[in-house]
């Protein structure tokens, strides 16, 4: 193989959705993309958070839009991404963040669980699968297109009172590798990240103290890792020079999931 260009090294040009890009690792994601040259399509729930983080990016020199969705509604997917098509480009890079973590204790009866697992799973897992629908003739089109989606720890261990979030995560990753195998011979990546934790609106209510304690116990490196940490390893995933890297599962978590409790 030749040595690689510099455009092999840039997302330059290309046009990147951003699920859930308007906080924590997804709006960490938005920025460095565009920082990098792409054109960004945000996604998010609630129009004033979407434009907050489209303005922050415009005003910043970058190339951004921003759509208000609520990524397990097929219909809207399908609405979305042709709204996008039309306004950056046919879609190069799809990165599956948006995610809810609900607390669920498992309940023999009762309706509450059971909320909580069909909400988790269509947001966590069945949204990926209809964002990959609507984009992948797109991500096809010229034998490069990049998926990554973001997984969590907790895909490839659990915690307890968690379940349908651990189920989804686990299932992030079979997703991945199932359509990393099945679809590869079209020169899709399909590639997954696990975040340990994260700063984000997501761990927002937990007390530094609690953050801390865990991080010690729990942590090589001491600490709660921060959005743009994750951000960084996405970008690599989706660089076109990353071509031979496909259903890779990677944790990006200071080690935790390395080290025995
Ligand atoms: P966050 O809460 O800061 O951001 C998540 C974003 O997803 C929010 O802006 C939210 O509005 C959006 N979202 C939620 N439901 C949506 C829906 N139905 N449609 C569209 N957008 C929706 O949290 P974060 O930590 O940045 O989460 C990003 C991803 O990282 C999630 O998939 C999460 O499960 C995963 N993750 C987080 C951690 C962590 O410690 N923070 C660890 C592992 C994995």
């Amino acid at each position: 193989m030749a040595r690689l260009t510099s455009g092999e090294r840039s997302i330059g040009g290309r046009v990147a959705i951003i699920t859930g890009a308007a906080s924590g690792m997804g709006r960490a994601t938005a920025h460095l993309f565009a920082d990098e040259g792409a054109k960004v399509a945000v996604v998010d729930l609630g129009a004033e958070r979407v434009e907050a983080v489209v303005d922050e990016i415009t005003g910043a020199g970058g190339t951004a839009q921003g759509w208000v969705l609520d990524v397990s509604e097929q219909a809207g997917v399908l609405r979305v991404v042709a709204e996008i098509r039309d306004a950056l480009g046919p879609i190069d890079i799809l990165v599956n963040n948006a995610g809810i973590a609900l607390p669920a204790p498992f309940e023999p009866v009762g309706e509450v669980y059971l909320d909580a697992w069909n909400r988790t799973l269509d947001v966590d897992l069945t949204a990926h699968v209809l964002l990959i629908q609507a984009c992948l003739a797109d991500l096809q089109r010229n034998g490069d297109g990049r998926v990554v989606n973001i997984a969590s720890t907790e895909g490839l261990g659990a915690t307890a009172a968690n379940s349908p979030y651990v189920a989804a995560k686990h299932g992030v990753i079979g997703l991945t590798r199932g359509l990393a195998v099945e679809l590869g011979r079209t020169g899709v990546t399909f590639n997954c990240i696990c975040p340990g934790p994260i700063r984000t609106g997501m761990t927002a209510a937990i007390s530094d103290d609690a953050k801390a304690k865990f991080a010690r116990r729990r942590v090589p490196l001491r600490r709660y890792g921060e959005p743009e940490e994750v951000a960084h390893m996405t970008l690599s995933l989706v660089l076109p020079a990353a071509s031979f890297t496909n259903g890779v599962v990677v944790p990006v978590d200071g080690g935790m999931t390395a080290q025995n409790t």
